[in-house]
């Protein structure tokens, strides 16, 4: 155990609890809301709006075990050009949505993985946006991308049509858990592919890496950390891998017996944080580190920090619109969900017919609920209102996980990784019980 770390506190580390990347969380969305609502929702927002646009890529070439994302393996590329048909067809039928003299400031590529594409394809889409949005000259264009697909034509149309950031998907670099999740990809690739990415003109690399993965160990833990600070990763994400093998049939593959237990996960968690707390980088939130110099660490130490459905982020945009299959859209009045089913979503939007298949509206109350939650998260600490069930929260105090100072509940050094926790108790929606979240840690 690492020395001076916060306390191992298995009550907590085994609730399931939401990731409050949304509020209400995605589980309160129901087939009540659809292009209608949301069209409402749009009329309503101020002329000038500043934007935020998500696109997914819903194809990989290979299943990763531990996946947890909308995604499909496509045996031929058709399907990949049929899918991209309907998108082309989504942006230009929701962009009439947008407010009057809005600006796109930020856009997203998730999947999936959008190096699935072929750069024609990638540059027909940014033409399409720049066509039918308007997108300022410094707005954040960042993609994510699997190292074994990152090629030096895909990063110069990348670059040439604006990707100021890339994200590359790591995980673990020991071979036996890659084999484990059946995704291979030695440190020589990844290193290969941010250079590629660079030598574009991508300068700007994230890298994400997991704890809870079969076969991991601390020390494996801690060997992919140091990795991915030498590469110079200027953002790393720290994700706890949620086995729900009921919810997504392909982490069957995964055998539990090669799961590190609950506590052996809080030590991973803890050593990743230690090593790259060493390596110079800043906590950000619960998950995530930065160089100092990085946007997010400049946001978090100005206290303007958000949280979005990537996690962390500096996007300021109170509007997103998420366009191809599964993707979600989100207005002060709520969230609404595209089909997830990519074939399915084509063919809606190929039709005519709605291609938003889920949502939820949200209340003023909500949204009050909804920016105190993110105050918790991203800067650990929120004012308390009447209606806070400090009853809830009294185990937590006692435990030295939080405080209250002047009507403001405060998380303790102690309490960060247990920050989840800590606002499952100040949303009212949440029953605890439900296991339909992952575990805190
Ligand atoms: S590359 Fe990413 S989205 Fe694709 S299967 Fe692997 S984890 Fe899932």
């Amino acid at each position: 155990m690492i020395e001076n770390a916060p306390r191992f506190l298995v009550q907590y580390a085994l609730e399931t609890v939401p990731r409050y990347t949304s509020y209400p969380p995605a589980t309160g969305f129901h087939d009540g809301v659809g292009l209608q609502t949301w069209s409402d929702w749009m009329r309503r927002q101020p002329t000038g709006s500043n934007l935020s646009l998500y696109i997914h890529i819903p194809f990989c070439k290979s299943m990763c075990w531990y996946c947890g994302c909308h995604t499909t393996i496509p045996n031929r590329h058709d399907r990949i050009a049929r899918y991209l048909d309907a998108l082309d067809a989504d942006i230009r039928r929701r962009a009439g949505y947008a407010p009057v003299g809005s600006r796109v400031t930020c856009i997203h590529f998730g999947g999936g993985s959008p190096d699935m594409l072929e750069s024609a394809e990638f540059a027909h889409i940014m033409t399409r946006l720049r066509e039918q949005f308007t997108i300022t000259s410094d707005a954040e264009i960042a993609v994510e991308l699997d190292p074994r697909g990152v090629t030096t034509e895909l990063c110069t149309a990348m670059a040439d049509h604006g990707v100021n950031r890339a994200s590359l998907g790591v995980q673990d670099l020991s071979s036996e858990v890659q084999l484990l999740i059946n995704r291979v990809q030695p440190r020589a690739m990844v290193e290969a592919a941010a250079d590629r990415l660079r030598a574009a003109g991508i300068r700007a690399i994230n890298m994400d890496m997991m704890y809870g993965l079969p076969a991991q160990s601390r020390e494996r833990v801690i060997a992919t950390a140091t990795a991915l600070a030498e590469m110079g990763a200027d953002r790393i994400s720290v994700f706890g891998y949620a086995h729900v093998p009921w919810f997504k049939k392909h982490q069957r593959a995964i055998p539990d017996s090669r799961l590190p237990g609950a506590s052996e996960r809080f030590e991973q968690m803890l050593a990743a944080a230690a090593t790259l707390g060493d390596a110079g980088y800043d906590a950000i939130g619960f998950d995530h580190y930065a160089r100092p110099d990085d946007p997010l660490a400049i946001a978090a130490a100005k206290g303007t920090l958000r949280r979005n459905f990537q996690g962390y982020t500096t996007d300021s945009c109170d509007l997103l619109i998420g366009l191809g299959a599964s993707a979600i859209s989100e207005t002060p009045q709520g969230y609404v969900q595209t089909i997830a089913d990519p074939v399915r979503y084509a063919e809606a939007v190929m039709s005519g017919a709605d291609m938003l298949a889920r949502g939820v509206e949200r209340s003023p109350t909500e949204f009050a609920t909804a920016t105190r939650l993110a105050d918790l998260l991203c800067r650990f600490e929120t004012e308390l209102a009447p209606t806070d069930n400090v009853d809830a929260l009294a185990p937590l105090i006692a435990d030295g996980l939080a405080q209250i100072e002047s009507e403001r509940l405060v998380v303790t050094a102690l309490g960060r990784p247990y920050v989840r926790n800590i606002a499952a108790r100040l949303d009212p929606a949440l029953r605890l019980a439900e296991n339909r979240h992952s575990t805190a840690v």
